[in-house]
């Protein structure tokens, strides 16, 4: 079982959608993935069509509880994809978790506790470098980073690569970076370009060469509680995410307990 996290800690640059599609293409390749949403905003849930009576069990009770993956996952409309929903209870559990002695590993354990039913795990991380980013940190074996294409999109990533640094230091050294997609490209705004050649400049190979461009169909799906590759598989956006699943899996047999 291959743990991904996806991770920035900005708001909006599509780490959500990112889940979604990504995790729909890697199960209709007949990977058996499951989604795991730890943004207390519970988006990840909701784009999927989860509605709050199929949220009994959440992440909550995954990092609070002593569930495993297995009694806390529940089927989407996708075949292959599972999810383990996000409640509003998450928002507390970030205070709740500072009682525990292991708190940056509740999620590492009950990963541990489980049968691996799944070839992959997405984790689907909320907007900030807390102890639910980090307890998907210490669980994952490599992070996946949506970037969005605008001016500060550098400032934010040193933060969250310093955060990595740490996380492998004391926790889990076998942590690597998966890769960096740059997303809502426009290719109508000369910035935009400015920013991919800068960041491409930068981090080097590490950015996958799909970028996934600023799309309406992408932001529309979720209002139907469906992922963007099935509302509409054919817009620029879908093929966008189905060239990156295929980048990640040439990128999974890298990790190292893919091996
Ligand atoms: P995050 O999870 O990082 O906060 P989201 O994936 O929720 O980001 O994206 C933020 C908003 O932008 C959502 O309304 C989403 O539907 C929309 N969105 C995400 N990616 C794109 C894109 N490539 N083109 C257009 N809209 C997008
Ligand atoms: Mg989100």
């Amino acid at each position: 079982m291959i743990c991904i996290a996806i991770a920035n800690q900005k708001g909006g640059v599509g780490k959500t959608t990112t889940a979604i599609n990504v995790g729909t293409a890697l199960a209709a390749t007949g990977q058996r993935v499951l989604l795991l949403d730890l943004d207390p905003q519970g988006n990840c849930s909701t784009g999927l069509g989860i509605g709050r009576a199929e949220r009994e069990r959440s992440t909550y009770d995954l990092l609070i509880g002593e569930t495993s993956l297995e009694d806390v996952a529940v089927p989407t409309r996708v075949p292959g994809l599972d999810i383990v929903p996000a409640t509003v209870d998450l928002s507390g559990a970030e205070i709740e978790l500072i009682e525990f002695e292991a708190r940056t590993h509740r999620l590492s354990t009950a990963i541990d506790r489980s049968e691996a039913r799944w070839d992959v795990v997405l984790m689907d991380c909320p907007p900030s470098l807390g102890l639910l980013t980090i307890n998907a940190m210490v669980a994952s074996d490599a992070l996946l980073v949506p970037l969005q294409c605008e001016f500060f999109a550098l400032e934010g990533l040193s933060q969250l690569l310093t955060t990595v640094e740490r996380i492998r230091g004391r926790f889990n050294p076998g942590l690597s970076i998966l890769g960096v997609v740059l997303t809502m490209y426009d290719r109508r705004n000369r910035l935009t370009d400015q920013v991919a050649d800068d960041v491409r400049a930068v981090l080097g190979k590490v950015v996958f060469d799909t970028v996934i461009p600023r799309n309406v169909r992408l932001s529309e799906a979720p209002s139907h509680g469906l992922p963007a590759l099935i509302y509409d598989y054919r817009c620029a956006g879908s093929e966008a995410y189905i060239a990156l699943a295929r980048e990640v899996i040439d990128r999974l047999p890298k990790l190292k307990k893919a091996a």
